[in-house]
């Protein structure tokens, strides 16, 4: 990818971080506004359940706030487009549709027939054994 699109994706990267960190921070004043206890169990419970909904939602974002910030220090690097797994490009279409790829389309798709084998494997190997013959 060139310079210029390199330089397009960084901003774009800027802007969703400071997106997620705004939402993070009314997310942390929305948890302590809703600190206080109630009166019924069930409302308590429902409040306990929202909560942790919430944080849940705020983890999966720290992770892709991290995606982000890693992005950003790949293109600073002059490191971005190039795969992590063997070292070459990866295609600038790519790029376009996964902004945050570190692995080009052969090895992303290596590793995954490689976790799915793993993941099969595991689903049967402490399975049971109909070959009683
Ligand atoms: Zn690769």
């Amino acid at each position: 990818m060139n310079k210029e699109k390199n330089m397009y994706i960084r901003h774009v990267m800027v802007q969703k971080m400071r997106s997620l960190r705004e939402s993070a921070d009314n997310t942390i004043a929305k948890l302590k506004n809703a600190e206080g206890k109630f009166a019924d169990p069930i409302d308590q419970a429902a409040a306990e359940t929202s909560k942790a909904v919430e944080i849940n939602c705020r983890d999966k974002e720290w992770h892709l706030l991290l995606d982000i910030k890693e992005t950003i220090l790949r293109i600073d690097r002059e490191l971005y487009g190039i795969c992590d797994h063997c070292g070459q490009p990866i295609s600038p279409k790519r790029l376009m549709a996964e902004p945050m790829s570190k692995l080009c389309v052969i090895c992303q798709e290596e590793i995954e027939a490689r976790h799915n084998k793993f993941k099969h494997k595991r689903r049967y190997a402490g399975g049971i054994s109909y070959n009683h013959a």
